[in-house]
C-alpha cells in the first residue's frame, strides 16, 4: 500500500458490485449511519429474468426505503401449484399450496429484475452515509487494519470490511483465496415475459418435466415470466425460435392452461450451474449473493437467499460498531459466516435434491419425489412448516426481515 489514508478516508464497509445483493446491503449499512462506499456500476441484464421476492425480502426492501417503488411493477404469488408432467408412473395429481394457509396474503412478489435494481439504485442515489464509485473494481489487498480497492477509473477505496457482491465470478472471491466447489448440469433456462389470454389468478406454476421445471410466475396484468429449464439440446433450439415459435412452443408446453401467448419482454437463455464456496468471510472480506452461492432457478430461492446474506452482514456489522469492535475482524463476522453456511447449504441442497431427481428418470427416485410431494400436501402442520421455511428460515432470519410482534 501507498501512502496510508487519513483515518476520517477509511470507509467502514466498501461493497463491489452494484446487482441486486450489492445495492441492498450498500442501504441496509448506510441507512443504519455505517459510512458505506459502493463500487460498480450500474448494469442490468436484459434477458427477461424476473425474481420472485419472498415474503422475508419484501419486509427488508421496506425497511430499505425502495418497496413502494417496486410495488406497482409486482405480481402477487397467493397460490404455487406443481404440476407432475414427468409421465412418471408415481404421477401425482397437481398440488396446490395458498399463502392463505399461512396467514399471509402472498408468499411473494414476481418483479422484473432491471425494475428490482433500478429501484434500489434510486434510493442508494438519495441515501445519506452511501458513496457512490461508478466503476469496476479491479483489485483488492487486504492490509491489517483496513482494506484497499483500487479502480478502473484510477481512485482507491480504503474500507474496514470489504463485501463481495460481484456476482458468480467474483473477481473479489479469488483474489481473497476462498475455496470454491462448482459444477455444471446438462441444461439451460429460457426466460422471457409473456402475455396471455386467460388470467393467470396470482397462481404460480412449476411443471415438473423431464429436462427440469417449466415454470410461469404471474407478473401484473394478464402477463407471466417464464423460466424453462430444458436440456441444453432443448434449450438451444427454443433460443433459436422466432417470438411466435417461442410463443407456440410455450403455450403447448403449459397445456394452455393461460390461453395462447405473446413474447412480451426480452429474451435470455442461461446455463444451469452450481457453485458453493468453503466460507463466505476471509480477512476483511464477506461475500454475499451469487459471489457466495449459485443453483438452479427452482422455488424462487437464489435471491432471496442473497438478499438474506446481505440483511445478516447488516446485523453482524451493526452489532460490531455498537459494541466498538472492527467490523472486518473475523470476530464481527464469525457468526456471519456460519448462519449463510447452514442457509445456502439447505437451500442448494434441496435444488439440486429436487433438479437431479427430475433428470434421473428412475422409477425409485420418481417414487421418492412422489412421496414427498404426497406427504407434503397431505399433512398440515408438514405442508405448513414446509412453505413457512420456504418463505424465510425459522431459526435466524436477520432482524429487518422478522414480521413484527
Ligand atoms: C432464470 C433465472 C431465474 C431466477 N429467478 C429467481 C427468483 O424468482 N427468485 C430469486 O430469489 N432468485 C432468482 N434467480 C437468482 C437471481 O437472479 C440471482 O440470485 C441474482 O440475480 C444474483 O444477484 P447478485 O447481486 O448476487 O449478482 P449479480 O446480479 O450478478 O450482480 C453482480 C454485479 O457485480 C458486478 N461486478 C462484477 N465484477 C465487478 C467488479 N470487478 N467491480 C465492480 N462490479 C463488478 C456486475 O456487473 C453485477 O452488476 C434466478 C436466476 C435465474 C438464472
Amino acid at each position: 500500500m501507498s501512502q496510508p489514508p487519513r483515518q476520517d478516508r477509511i470507509f467502514a464497509a466498501a461493497v463491489v458490485g452494484a446487482g441486486a445483493a450489492g445495492l441492498a446491503a450498500a442501504l441496509a449499512l448506510a441507512r443504519d449511519g455505517i459510512p458505506t462506499a459502493l463500487i460498480g456500476r450500474h448494469a442490468p441484464v436484459a434477458d427477461g429474468r424476473t425474481v420472485a421476492l419472498l415474503d422475508g425480502s419484501v419486509r427488508f426492501l421496506e425497511a430499505l426505503g425502495a418497496w413502494d417503488a417496486i410495488a406497482p411493477h409486482a405480481g402477487p404469488l397467493a397460490t404455487l401449484q406443481i404440476i407432475d408432467d414427468t409421465g412418471s408412473l408415481f404421477r401425482l395429481p397437481p398440488v396446490r399450496f395458498h399463502a392463505g394457509e399461512i396467514g399471509l396474503a402472498a408468499f411473494g412478489w414476481n418483479v422484473e429484475s432491471r425494475r428490482l435494481t433500478e429501484a434500489l439504485r434510486a434510493q442508494a442515489r438519495v441515501t445519506d452515509n452511501l458513496t457512490l464509485f461508478e466503476s469496476d473494481a479491479l483489485e483488492a489487498s487486504a492490509g491489517e487494519a483496513f482494506s484497499e480497492v483500487r479502480l478502473a477509473d484510477g481512485a482507491t477505496v480504503a474500507a474496514r470490511l470489504v463485501i463481495g457482491a460481484d456476482g458468480a465470478r467474483s473477481p473479489l472471491r479469488q483474489a481473497g483465496g476462498i475455496r470454491v466447489r462448482d459444477w455444471s448440469y446438462p441444461q439451460g433456462a429460457i426466460t422471457t415475459i409473456l402475455a396471455h389470454g386467460r388470467p393467470h389468478g396470482d397462481v404460480s406454476t412449476e411443471f415438473h418435466t423431464r429436462g427440469g421445471p417449466f415454470t410461469l410466475v404471474p407478473l401484473p396484468g394478464d402477463r407471466s415470466s417464464l423460466v424453462w429449464v430444458a436440456g441444453e439440446g432443448t434449450a438451444r433450439r427454443l433460443a433459436g425460435l422466432d417470438d411466435a415459435g417461442l410463443a407456440e412452443a410455450v403455450t403447448r408446453q403449459a397445456q394452455g392452461m393461460l390461453g395462447p401467448m405473446r413474447v412480451d419482454g426480452p429474451r435470455g437463455l442461461v446455463p444451469m450451474r452450481g457453485l458453493s464456496v468453503a466460507s463466505a468471510t476471509a480477512h476483511r472480506l464477506a461475500l454475499i449473493g451469487e459471489a457466495a452461492h449459485v443453483f438452479p432457478p427452482i422455488g424462487a430461492q437464489g435471491l432471496n437467499l442473497g438478499l438474506r446474506d446481505a440483511a445478516a452482514l447488516r446485523d453482524a456489522v451493526l452489532a460490531a460498531t455498537r459494541e466498538g469492535r472492527d467490523p472486518g475482524s473475523r470476530a464481527a463476522l464469525d457468526g456471519f459466516a456460519r448462519g449463510r453456511r447452514r442457509d445456502a447449504a439447505l437451500r442448494s441442497t434441496a435444488v439440486d435434491a429436487l433438479n437431479r431427481s427430475l433428470l434421473a428418470d428412475l422409477a425409485p427416485v420418481d417414487a421418492l419425489r412422489g412421496f414427498g410431494l404426497l406427504a407434503m400436501s397431505a399433512i398440515g402442520p408438514l405442508r405448513r412448516a414446509v412453505m413457512r421455511e420456504g418463505v424465510l428460515p425459522r431459526l435466524g432470519a436477520p432482524e429487518q426481515m422478522r414480521a413484527a410482534g
